[in-house]
C-alpha cells in the first residue's frame, strides 16, 4: 500500500486497541480495490475520545470504528445518530459525511447477517444469551429480528438485563423475552430447551473460568455462539467443541460488522472474500 498526499484515512479508536484486525481486514479491502485509503488503529484514552471524535472533519478521517470502551460515549458527541444506534444505545461507527458526523452500529446487523449465512435458524425456538451489555443487546435485536420464540438473557447483574429487556420491548414483537441470573446455566431443563446459546461476556478469557453451564444437557444440534474470538478454543467453546457440539466465534460477527461499516465509509461494496482470507490469516487460521 502506497500512502501518498491524496490518501483519506480511516480508522479505529479503542483502549485498548493495539490487538485489534481491523486494520488488516480493511486494508486488505482498499489494496483489493485499489483505493487511496488506508486504516489505522489509534490508541484513545477515555478522556480524549470528544476530541479524538471532534478531530476527523479537520482531518479528513472518513469514518472509525469504535470499540471498548467507546461504543456508549460516544452518542453524544455526533450531532446524527441511525434508529440502529438509538435501539442499541451505542456506536460502533462515525461517519464523516462533509464535515457532519453520524453515529451507526453495524454490530447487530453483522451478528444476524452471519447468523443467517451460516444456515442458523432460530425460528420460534428458545435462544440463550449470556450478557447484557452492548453486545448482549445486539444479539437480543439480531435474535428477535430472526424469529426467535422465546430469549433467556442471563446476566451477572440481573437488573441490567431487566432494564436492557425492557428498553427493547417496543422491537421485541412475537419474541418472548426473560431474564435471569448466570446460575440459569446450571440448569438442565432451561438449556434442554435451546436451540442456540450465545455468549456476550468476556467471562473466563482473563481470570477464573466460564460459568457452570449444563453443556450436555442441551440438545444435540443445538449452537454454541461465542461474540468472542480467539486463536485458540474460547473458554466458553472450549466444553461444547470436546463434546463434539456446532460451535462458532465471533470472527463471522467481526468480519460482518466490519464489512458493513465499509460500505457505510466508503459507499462501496465491501470485497467480503478479500476481508474473510486477510482476517483469517491475522488469526493464524489460513
Ligand atoms: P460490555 O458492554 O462491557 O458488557 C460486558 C458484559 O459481560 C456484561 O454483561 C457483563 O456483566 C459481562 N461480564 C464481564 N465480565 C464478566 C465476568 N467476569 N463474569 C460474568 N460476566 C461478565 O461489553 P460488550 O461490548 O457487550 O462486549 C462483550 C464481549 O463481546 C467482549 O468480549 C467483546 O470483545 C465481544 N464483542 C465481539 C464482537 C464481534 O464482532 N465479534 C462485537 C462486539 C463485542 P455485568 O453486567 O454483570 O457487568
Amino acid at each position: 500500500m502506497k500512502i501518498s498526499g491524496r490518501t483519506r484515512f480511516t480508522a479505529v479508536f479503542g483502549d485498548p486497541v493495539e490487538h485489534s484486525l481491523s486494520p488488516a481486514m480493511h486494508n486488505a479491502a482498499y489494496e483489493a480495490l485499489a483505493l487511496e485509503r488506508a486504516y489505522l488503529a489509534f490508541h484513545v484514552a477515555p478522556g480524549d475520545l470528544h476530541n479524538a471524535i471532534r478531530a476527523l472533519p479537520a482531518l479528513q478521517i472518513v469514518g472509525v470504528n469504535l470499540t471498548v470502551p467507546h461504543k456508549e460515549n460516544a452518542i453524544p458527541i455526533v450531532a446524527h445518530l441511525s434508529q440502529e444506534a438509538r435501539t442499541l444505545g451505542a456506536i460502533n461507527c462515525v461517519i464523516n459525511r462533509d464535515g457532519e458526523l453520524y453515529g451507526d452500529n453495524t454490530d447487530a446487523r453483522g451478528l444476524e447477517r452471519h447468523l443467517r449465512e451460516s444456515g442458523i435458524t432460530v425460528d420460534r425456538r428458545m435462544v440463550l444469551i449470556v450478557g447484557a451489555g452492548g453486545a448482549g443487546a445486539s444479539a437480543l435485536l439480531a435474535c428477535a429480528r430472526l424469529g426467535a420464540g422465546a430469549i433467556l438473557m442471563c446476566n451477572r447483574t440481573i437488573d441490567r438485563g431487566i432494564k436492557l429487556a425492557n428498553r427493547f420491548t417496543p422491537w421485541l414483537s412475537g419474541t418472548h423475552v426473560e431474564v435471569g441470573g448466570l446460575e440459569e446455566l446450571a440448569n438442565p431443563r432451561v438449556l434442554a430447551r435451546a436451540a442456540l446459546v450465545i455468549n456476550a461476556t468476556p467471562m473466563g478469557l482473563k481470570t477464573g473460568g466460564f460459568a457452570r453451564l449444563e453443556y450436555e444437557a442441551a440438545p444435540a444440534h443445538c449452537i454454541f455462539y461465542d461474540m468472542v474470538y480467539a486463536r485458540e478454543a474460547t473458554p466458553f467453546l472450549a466444553p461444547a467443541l470436546a463434546l463434539g457440539r456446532p460451535t462458532f466465534d465471533g470472527a463471522g460477527m467481526l468480519l460482518n460488522q466490519g464489512a458493513l461499516a465499509f460500505e457505510l465509509f466508503n459507499n462501496v461494496t465491501a470485497p467480503i472474500a478479500v476481508m474473510r482470507a486477510a482476517l483469517m490469516s491475522a488469526l493464524g487460521r489460513s
